[in-house]
């Protein structure tokens, strides 16, 4: 299969790449926004045709009742290949109004618009230590404060309670409340 689409590949962009051939550097270069180009399409139309978090017209909601299916909401979301639109199924429950985007959950999409691939990527850019360590610490930092069971966050709340893990993990709790005491 490899070598099929291989060949149609060299047949349907040789004529653009024969222009750079003799330089590897735009060669390169040429083939890389090419294949993100094929990419960000292919993944585009596999995300079109998926159930995106779609669980029927109803699910249990954590206070007894039921959350209806509310409708697909697009959400911008910028991977690997470049952006894409995935239209998520969106729950609602009348009784106590919660939320929840099932596709959101499932793939561990948080408030930023990246996709997890690219947001491993930054994350990795962003520190200068060893993949292990820095998921280590994600999985320190996050994970063993918010992802325990039957809990639910905001965004706002969320980060809040990160910013004083972070604060807390770092020892620098007395320090922080010396500098923003709470109001009396
Ligand atoms: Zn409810």
């Amino acid at each position: 299969m490899a070598t099929r689409i291989l060949n149609q590949l060299q047949e349907a962009c040789g004529e653009e790449l024969a222009l750079v051939r003799g330089d590897l550097g735009r060669l390169e270069q040429a083939l890389g926004a090419m294949l993100k180009s094929l990419g960000v399409g292919l993944l585009q139309r596999l995300v079109d045709q998926s159930r995106n978090g779609y669980q029927g017209p109803c699910v249990a909601c954590t206070c007894g009742g039921w959350m209806r299916f509310v409708g697909h909401r697009p959400r911008a979301i910028h991977t690997l290949f470049g952006w894409i639109t995935v239209r998520r199924a969106y729950y609602c429950c009348a009784r106590c109004g919660r939320s929840k985007v099932p596709y959101d959950e499932a793939g561990g999409l948080g408030s930023e618009q990246l996709s997890p691939a690219l947001a491993k990527v930054c994350c990795l850019l962003a520190v200068d230590d060893s993949s292990g360590a820095v998921e280590g610490a994600c999985k320190h930092v996050v994970g063993k404060r918010l992802k325990q069971s039957g809990m639910i966050w905001t965004r706002a709340g969320s980060s809040a309670t990160l910013a004083l893990r972070i604060c807390r993990l770092n020892r620098q709790w007395d320090s922080f409340w010396q500098q923003k005491p709470l109001a009396a």
